[in-house]
């Protein structure tokens, strides 16, 4: 089987939290964030078409070395077949499986997790659950709330390791109250807040700054009054 994937998997040890894991990237995706900094990533080029039987040599070089296996991209839940394949491939050899989406596929999410391949998923929650805001941000005409209330839905009824994780990002996603509505939407339970990260390949070129140490400084005190995860 053939996918799209670009380079080889990496090494991580802040991905998945608590593991090390090797970080698969799919490219292609149905969004376009404005702060998104995957933006080679996301078309389905063929210049990233390769085999699975590659990507597996690959993956096995470090097979001892690490916890679990993890896709993320561009959007994963894009190409299915692949993600299963590599999910069972992963089971096979002992080792965890997890994928990071932004929620726009709870179909492709429930068939994975109905064949028993998931231990971990990370969602991106980008902004209030407001349309409007969700195509400002996401650049796309089509109605996806009701998509990612689904995915929501799912994890939180499962039994796997999950995340929901918001991107703070000065003149999008830069205020206290927008993640008070956003915390009224999915709970506190494993909600992460993360600072941007400006790159050339950011698809706003008008985003160029992070919050900085002292600007980041409010939202740590509201993480902690909220008891939320901060990786800042
Ligand atoms: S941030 Fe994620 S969902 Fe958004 S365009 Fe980039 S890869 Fe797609």
């Amino acid at each position: 089987m053939k996918a799209y994937i670009a380079g080889k998997p990496i090494l991580s040890t802040t991905d998945w939290p608590s593991s090390v894991c090797c970080v698969v990237f799919f490219t292609g995706c149905n969004l376009r964030c404005k702060f998104c900094f995957n933006g080679p990533l996301l078309e389905f080029d063929e210049q990233y078409l390769v085999d699975l039987e590659r990507v597996y040599k690959e993956l096995d070089e470090h097979r001892y070395l690490i916890d679990g296996i993890l896709v993320t991209g561009g959007e994963p839940t894009l190409q299915p077949d692949a993600l299963h394949a590599i999910g069972e491939w992963t089971h096979q050899h002992n080792l965890k499986f997890g994928t990071m989406t932004n929620g726009t596929k709870p179909a492709v999410l429930l068939q994975l997790l109905d064949a028993n391949l998931l231990d971990y998923v990370a969602v991106d929650i980008k902004t209030i659950p407001n349309e409007k805001e969700y195509a400002h941000i996401t650049q796309t005409k089509h109605e996806i709330l009701p998509a990612i209330n689904e995915t929501i839905a799912l994890l939180k009824s499962s039994k796997i390791n999950y995340e929901f994780r918001t991107t703070l990002v000065p003149s999008l996603i830069d205020k206290i109250p927008q993640l008070e509505k956003i915390l009224k939407w999915i709970g506190k339970k494993n909600y992460v807040l993360q600072n941007f990260r400006p790159t050339d390949t950011v698809l706003d070129p008008s985003l160029k700054t992070a919050f900085s140490v002292e600007e980041l400084d409010q939202f740590r005190q509201f993480a902690k009054k909220k008891r939320l995860i901060t990786r800042f």
